[in-house]
């Protein structure tokens, strides 16, 4: 049983007719451009934002490629990764008839967006210590599920999926595996990407959200065969990302190796705050971390919770998810936010001895 993309894709979308903008159908540069009723004087603001922005993002794609090691036509762009999942379950998911897996804790937006869409959830949640049970998920799967999600390095927990169980799925299962990479940067684990030459059906997401500090600007990075890009190319919304994110980002990415300085800066302080954490005897558990977040377990979690935020620090409270119960989820900070976080949590403990 081989893989074919055409029957996976809900019928209308295999025969939708795309819309076409003034940018698509005219791409040349120069010109006296009267086609996209633009306002021909300017912008209100300094900076003229007063045309349309590229809707395929060709000059970013250019760049993205060469760092990612992919080709442009294997890159989709999206206003953050939550865009290319809500286009995933648009493009494959019947409502009301198909189903995704999805493999608690892990990542909220995929439930949401399932939601959102009326497509069915089957979980199949992960072993203790946060790995796959390959042979559950594969049983769950009927002629109507369609995608799998597979969040690594996971969130909430912060440890990688193993490789092998993720490349069993692959050549088991004959719907779509998305791999989300959002902390990729973060671990020593090569990218599913180089899987990409292997598997029409894996699709890799990653962002600029994370490791790249651009979380504001609102841009996710989709990595698949150019059959499945196409397809989400002409179900999104026409001009998804804007001039500004385009432009900001293709400047930004001559920086590369300030990303890469501050991925090692956040690699030292999560060794700094792990250190710290272990030496509190209050902590119970300190999960492994490719991430840049630290799953953290210690008595009355909901509790110490909202006691940290009558001191200002703001951690995320996982203590009532699944195989998280007690946990606090904490993003590795600055030295100094880490020290805070470090001396509120001892304040805390030491007033209930
Ligand atoms: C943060 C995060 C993202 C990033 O989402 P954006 O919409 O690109 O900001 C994606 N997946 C996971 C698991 C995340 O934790």
């Amino acid at each position: 049983m081989s893989f074919k993309l055409e029957k996976l894709l809900r019928p209308h979308i295999a025969t939708l007719q795309a819309y076409t903008s003034a940018r698509d159908e005219y791409t040349g540069k120069e010109g006296t451009f009267l086609d996209a009723n633009e306002n021909p004087f300017g912008s209100i603001t300094d900076q003229d934002f007063n045309r349309y922005p590229d809707p395929y993002q060709a000059e970013l794609k250019q760049k993205i490629a060469e760092i990612k090691e992919v080709k442009p036509s294997q890159i989709f762009l999206g206003n953050g990764s939550d865009e290319a999942i809500d286009l995933l379950f648009r493009a494959f998911c019947n409502p009301g008839k198909d189903n995704v897996i999805l493999l608690p804790p892990t990542y909220g937006m995929y439930e949401v967006s399932a939601s959102i869409n009326d497509v069915e959830v089957r979980k199949v949640p992960l072993t203790a210590d946060f790995q796959l049970r390959t042979d559950k998920i594969l049983n769950e799967v009927d002629k109507h599920t369609k995608i799998i999600f597979i969040c690594s390095p996971n969130n909430p927990s912060g440890n990688k999926v193993n490789r092998e169980e993720i490349l069993y799925l692959l050549k088991k299962f004959k719907g779509l595996v998305v791999v989300d990479e959002a902390y990729s940067d973060f671990s020593d684990e090569p990218s599913f990407t180089t899987e990409l030459k292997n598997f029409k059906n894996l699709l890799v997401m990653q962002t600029f959200s994370k490791a790249w500090g651009l979380a504001s600007l609102r841009l996710g990075m989709a990595f698949a065969s150019k059959d499945l890009i196409k397809i989400l190319n002409r179900i999104k919304p026409p001009y998804n990302i804007s001039g500004l994110t385009q432009e900001t980002v293709l400047a930004a990415m001559g920086n590369y190796e300030k990303v890469k300085a501050m991925v090692k800066d956040i690699l030292t302080e999560r060794e700094f705050l792990k250190t710290k954490l272990e030496s509190l005897d209050f902590v119970n558990k300190i999960y492994p971390s490719d991430a840049n977040f630290l799953l953290v377990k210690m008595p009355n979690a909901n509790l110490v919770y909202d006691e940290l935020i009558d001191q200002k620090v703001i951690v995320r409270n996982r203590s009532k998810v699944i195989l998280c119960e007690d946990c606090l989820r904490i993003t590795v900070g600055t030295r100094a936010e880490n020290e805070h976080l470090i001396e509120a949590l001892s304040k805390i403990f030491s007033s209930k001895k």
